[in-house]
């Protein structure tokens, strides 16, 4: 076959790809890229289109921090409208949490009931994280064997009893099979020794002081105390708290193998904004002050946030107490599968980054930590997953349009940059009436 004939061939003025943003043309051979060349290359191809510079190319989204509910919950969520959500927000890739569904993902017979619940049902490719609670670190090489990119702990109670937190001993076992295998362990770094629960309220403020930064801070000190001592590889999710970052960039700079991740609401939202009874914005740990936020966005410049990603933590809607706003009763969870793409750009845009910036946090950083060395990138031979976004034309988030299983976010309303115009899955074109063309991935390298 000819070098320069492909099955479909995209010429864009603005493609982000190997951390700049040009104009190229994308060749795409049996669901692969098989060349990225100038835009005006000769080539041919059976299909052929054209983007102007109103929109940019970029790799599909791989969003590593989705709960999906499925089994077991599938009224709160679904691989069904999670995986459509994700195709319709620009996102090709997402990794399922090993919480909330039922069984809990935490040994390789709840690994094959989850697989067994995404079967003609997925619209984007899917993997899953590893549970790991006190009575399941014996599951972990098989969990491995079967196919999680890794794994999940919590250190403060996670809400759900079949879910329960690692002490430091069972960490630091944890931590010494990622020393074994370089697997990362995912830690929901919150420490909550000592603080009141939070009593009925309508005021954000009043659940933000039962969740200080001092509660992420002690529990990221743990972590990071743990993974120097077994020379594991640890990763800190949903980062909020903005002072664990210097602990966090010094135990890097000693070689501690620690990778961090934040979310769109902690870049975009804050405390200041969210009214009485928004339940909505409601999760843990929860938004902070605007201080806090650009604070964050320094952590992201520097280095020491390396993603971010959903969090996508859907219910069923009356438990997110919408009716009261009572931030006491409320599901801490944020539904945004969908948004995230446009609430991080957005936020992104407005302090001067770029898409190369974008595409670093949302698609290579969390293609790496899952080990999808075929997902999040445009380099030859990846999988052809695209998102063609229109950076500068503005929308605002209509719940009709959202496709999550309940249309409860706190970006509806709100004005974001980014719309996504198509997205694309291994050489396919996705729709609303696409079949479920998803196929679920397992971790290719340590
Ligand atoms: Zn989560």
């Amino acid at each position: 076959m000819d070098d320069r004939t492909f099955d479909l061939l995209v010429r864009a003025e603005r493609v982000v790809a190997g951390g700049t943003e040009e104009p190229r043309a994308i060749g795409v051979r049996g669901g692969v890229i098989a060349a990225v060349l100038p835009i005006d290359a000769a080539a041919f191809a059976a299909e052929e289109i054209t983007i102007g510079a109103d929109a940019v190319v970029l790799p599909g989204v791989v969003d590593t921090h989705v709960h999906v509910c499925e089994p077991g919950n599938a009224a709160w969520e679904g691989f069904a409208t999670a995986t459509a959500a994700a195709a319709a927000g620009g996102v090709t890739t997402l990794v399922d949490m090993p919480i909330d569904s039922v069984p809990a993902t935490v040994d390789p017979d709840a690994l094959a009931a989850k697989r067994h619940a995404t079967e003609g049902r997925l619209h984007v490719d899917v993997g899953f994280w590893g549970g790991v609670v006190p009575t399941s670190l014996g599951s972990m090489d098989a969990l491995l064997e079967a196919g999680v990119v890794g794994f999940k702990c919590f250190l403060a109670d996670s809400g759900a009893e079949d879910f329960p937190p690692l002490d430091d001993q069972s960490l630091e076992l944890a931590l010494a099979v990622t020393a074994r295998t370089g697997v990362p362990l995912m830690v929901h770094a919150e420490d909550l020794a000592g603080v009141p629960a939070p009593g009925p309220s309508r005021r954000y403020a009043d659940w933000l002081a039962t969740r200080p930064r001092a509660t992420e801070d002690r529990a990221v000190t743990r972590v990071l105390e743990a993974t120097r001592r077994t020379g594991g590889r640890a990763h800190i999710a949903h980062l909020s708290s903005a002072t664990a970052l210097p602990a966090l960039a010094a135990a890097r700079a000693e070689g501690v193998a620690v990778t961090a991740e934040t979310c769109p609401h902690y870049l975009l939202l804050s405390a200041e904004e969210i009214g009485d009874g928004d339940t909505a914005a409601k999760c843990s740990p929860p938004v902070r002050d605007a201080a806090n936020r650009t604070a964050l966005w320094e952590g992201l410049a520097a280095g020491v946030l390396d993603a971010v990603v959903s969090d996508h933590s859907p219910c069923l809607p009356q438990m997110k107490s919408l009716d009261t706003g009572d931030f006491s009763t409320a599901w801490a969870g944020i539904s945004s599968l969908q948004v995230a793409l446009p609430a991080a750009w957005t936020a992104a845009r407005a302090r001067g980054f770029r898409l190369t910036d974008l595409v670093r946090w949302m698609a290579e950083a969390p293609a790496d930590l899952a080990g999808l060395p075929a997902k999040g990138r445009i380099v030859v031979g990846a999988d052809a997953d695209l998102c063609v976004m229109a950076p500068e034309e503005p929308f605002v988030v209509d719940r009709s349009c959202l496709l999550h299983r309940h249309p409860v976010c706190p970006y509806v309303g709100k004005e974001l940059f980014g719309i996504v115009r198509a997205t694309m899955l291994r050489g396919h074109w996705l729709d609303a009436n696409s079949s479920p063309l998803g196929r679920l991935v397992r971790r290719s390298a340590a």
